[in-house]
C-alpha cells in the first residue's frame, strides 16, 4: 500500500498535466467517469494517501487502497479503473478506489493532520495524542486523523528509530518522547520520499521486515500488533515499554 510519501511523489510526476484539458476519459469504475471528460486540471493535491485530481467544477480522489497502482504515459495489461487522456499522454489508475468530491476540499480535509504538508500542525497531533491516553503507539501513528500520510512502514521505522515499544501507551510517553516520535514521523516520511525517489528505501529500512535488531544483534519480534493488526517489528531489549499504571 503506497504511504503518504509515494503520493507526494506521484504528485510531483505528474504536474506537467496542470492545466491541461482532458480529451478522453476510460476505464471500469462504477461512478459515471464520463464526466470529467473535457474538464481542465487546475491542481493536483494530496492528502495522506488521498491523491486529488481538482477539475474546474469537483475533485476526483484516489484512494490506492492496498493493491492500487498507477501509470504514467504507458499501460499496464490489466483495464485501467480510471484513464484519463491528454492530447499529449495519459494518467492510468489501477485496482483504486475513485470518488467525486463536490465540497470545497478544505471543508473536506485537515490539511494540518497530513505529515507532510505545509499545514501540518503538531501541537495539535500532541494534543488529539493526549486526549487518548489509552490508544497504543503502533494504532495511533496509523490513525489518519493524527497522523494522515503514515503508514505501517514509517510507524514501524519511526518507533524504532525513538526506541519506543509499539505497545506502549500513547499516555505513558514521556513528553520529550511523546514530541519526539510526532516530529520523526515528519521527519522520517520526508526522508522515505527522497529516499523512494533515489530507489533507495528499503536499503534504510531498520526494523521493517528485518529479522535481526542492528542495534542488539539479537532477533527482532513480528507481531500483528494493536487494534490495527499490521506487521509490527520491533525490538524487545531496546524500545521501550512505557504503560500507564
Ligand atoms: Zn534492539
Amino acid at each position: 500500500m503506497p504511504e503518504g510519501p509515494s503520493i507526494v511523489i506521484l504528485k510531483e510526476l505528474v504536474q506537467r498535466f496542470k492545466g491541461k484539458e482532458i480529451v478522453k476519459v476510460e476505464g471500469n469504475s462504477t461512478l459515471d467517469i464520463q464526466e470529467i471528460a473535457g474538464q481542465t486540471i487546475t491542481d493536483f493535491k494530496s492528502w495522506g494517501k488521498h491523491f486529488l485530481i481538482c477539475l474546474t467544477n469537483f475533485t476526483v480522489r484516489i484512494h490506492f487502497m492496498l493493491f492500487g497502482s498507477y501509470r504514467i504515459n504507458e499501460q499496464k495489461e490489466t483495464k485501467p479503473r480510471l484513464s484519463l487522456q491528454f492530447q499529449e499522454g495519459q494518467i492510468n489508475f489501477y485496482t483504486c478506489s475513485v470518488q467525486f468530491i463536490t465540497e470545497n476540499l478544505d471543508e473536506v480535509y485537515d490539511w494540518s493532520s497530513d505529515v507532510m504538508s505545509e499545514l501540518w500542525d503538531a501541537e495539535k497531533a500532541k494534543h488529539k495524542l493526549k486526549q487518548q491516553p489509552d490508544t497504543l503507539v503502533c494504532d495511533a501513528l496509523l490513525d489518519k486523523r493524527i497522523f494522515s500520510g503514515v503508514g505501517n512502514i514509517i510507524k514501524n521505522e519511526v518507533l524504532f528509530r525513538i526506541r519506543v515499544h509499539p505497545e506502549s501507551d500513547a499516555g505513558a510517553l514521556p513528553e520529550e518522547v511523546l514530541e519526539e516520535m510526532i516530529k520523526d514521523a515528519r521527519i522520517y516520511s520526508f526522508d522515505f520520499f527522497e529516499w523512494k525517489k533515489n530507489y533507495v528505501l528499503k536499503k534504510h529500512w531498520l526494523a521493517h521486515t528485518k529479522k535481526i535488531c542492528p542495534r542488539c544483534n539479537i532477533p527482532l519480534i513480528k507481531k500483528y500488533a494493536g487494534t490495527t493488526k499490521r506487521r509490527t517489528f520491533f525490538c524487545n531489549n531496546c524500545q521501550v515499554l512505557y504503560k500507564r499504571i
